[in-house]
């Protein structure tokens, strides 16, 4: 089975973890600043907090914007749960906006209907790998008083119309590390912003609310630390953030493949009277985290199983979080709330595409769902 994401891990890889087993840190040492400030630089922002996972870094995230019980916030409802999951974990409410129906990134003018007296925060999240429309939910969050949230564990690597990129465009921008992701630690994540307020509220956060950290207590010769708010254990290990390191280092030869790939499907797809890609806005860099394509929502179900019959990992993403039980018993959502997701929902299929399967995969992949879909009644 070609799966529709994987890691890849090298020989460079591996040595650099074996590297930290055998010295003095493996946890909260200086291979976890040397990641948090690699990334950084990479994305051009000034602080960036590195955590357990994807997860903890939009927890850390709520919690540095000080997200309280009756609070909302909004969420695009095409995402991976934890995107709205961080909001209920602060006793808040996500209230889910809809998606542009070509590119299913959150549509600022539902953003706007969907704001009441109650909203602090808006989580935009840059679905499949192309950034959300940043500068139209900024002016949105200038003229109500909101705090903008980035989830980006789609879209390292991207930039939007202007060259700004995918990370450095909200109060705060969080990546995941997940194995699926453009680069992994295993599990991991990483909030980023350029407020040091914010980034020293999350540091804390991720360490029970404690003050000091352990390397700094040695430094400075104390025994002394106070926990001054309840905090987590989501901290990060520097095992883990060695192969993030030198998985930095091929991140672009990573875009470069997805994107080759991409541009692939795209032309075998051109014109398909079934097989619709999502739309590309002008003069972005897409980072394609995800292949996505539209086909007859009548023909999905079939069409999945005999691709992956086939030996072709296809997926879908998302359930829209609205239909999850747990929403629609704690917060009385269903279907209707957001009418465009929830259409598009039906047709969606992502395709395998990650930078260890080869071209010819990709081909066969493109040519089996064409071939599938015509024998699909
Ligand atoms: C992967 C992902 C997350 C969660 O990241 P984890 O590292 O798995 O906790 C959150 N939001 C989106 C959009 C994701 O794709």
């Amino acid at each position: 089975m070609i799966p529709y994401g994987k890691h890849i891990i090298d020989e460079d890889d591996i040595s650099e973890v074996v590297k930290v087993l055998r010295g003095d840190w493996l946890t909260t040492g200086p291979i976890v600043t040397d990641f948090e400030n690699g990334v950084a630089k990479y994305i051009g922002v000034k602080e960036a907090v590195a955590v357990s996972s994807g997860t903890a870094a939009l927890h850390a995230a709520m919690h540095a914007l000080e997200i309280k019980p009756g609070d909302e916030v909004i969420v695009s409802p095409l995402t991976f749960a934890a995107s709205a999951n961080c909001v209920v974990y602060m006793g808040a409410t996500p209230v889910f906006a809809d998606v542009n129906a070509d590119t299913l990134l959150i549509d600022p003018e539902s953003v706007i209907q969907k704001i009441t007296q109650k909203t602090r925060a808006i989580i935009a999240v840059d679905y499949a790998g192309q950034t959300c429309d940043y500068k139209a939910l900024k002016s949105i969050c200038e003229a109500h008083n909101l705090k903008l949230v980035g989830d980006c564990c789609h879209s390292i690597g991207a930039k939007d119309e202007d060259g700004n990129t995918a990370g450095s465009l909200a109060d705060i921008s969080v990546l995941s590390f997940h194995p699926v992701k453009h680069i992994t630690t295993g599990e991991g994540g990483m909030a980023l912003t350029d407020d040091p307020e914010l980034a020293k509220r999350m540091r804390s956060f991720r360490s029970h609310g404690i003050n000091i950290d352990a390397s700094a207590r040695l430094e400075k010769c104390t025994w002394v630390y106070e926990m001054q708010e309840l905090g987590y254990n989501y901290r990060i290990t520097d095992i883990q953030c060695a192969l993030g390191l030198s998985q930095l280092k091929k991140l672009d030869n990573f875009l470069e493949i997805r994107r080759k790939y991409a541009a692939k499907y795209r032309f075998l797809f051109l014109n398909h009277y079934e097989i619709t890609p999502l739309r590309i806005k002008k003069g972005v860099q897409h980072a394609f985290h995800l292949y996505v394509v539209k086909v007859p929502a009548h023909k999905r179900k079939a069409a999945f199983e005999e691709m992956r019959n086939q030996g072709f990992g296809v997926n879908v993403h998302y359930i829209p979080v609205h239909y999850h039980p747990y929403y629609m018993n704690n917060f009385k959502t269903g279907t209707g709330l957001c009418p465009v997701a929830e259409e598009a929902y039906e047709g969606l299929m992502t395709l395998p595409l990650h930078p260890g399967m080869t071209e010819r995969q990709v081909d066969s992949c493109a040519k089996a769902l064409d071939t599938i879909l015509k024998a699909c009644s």
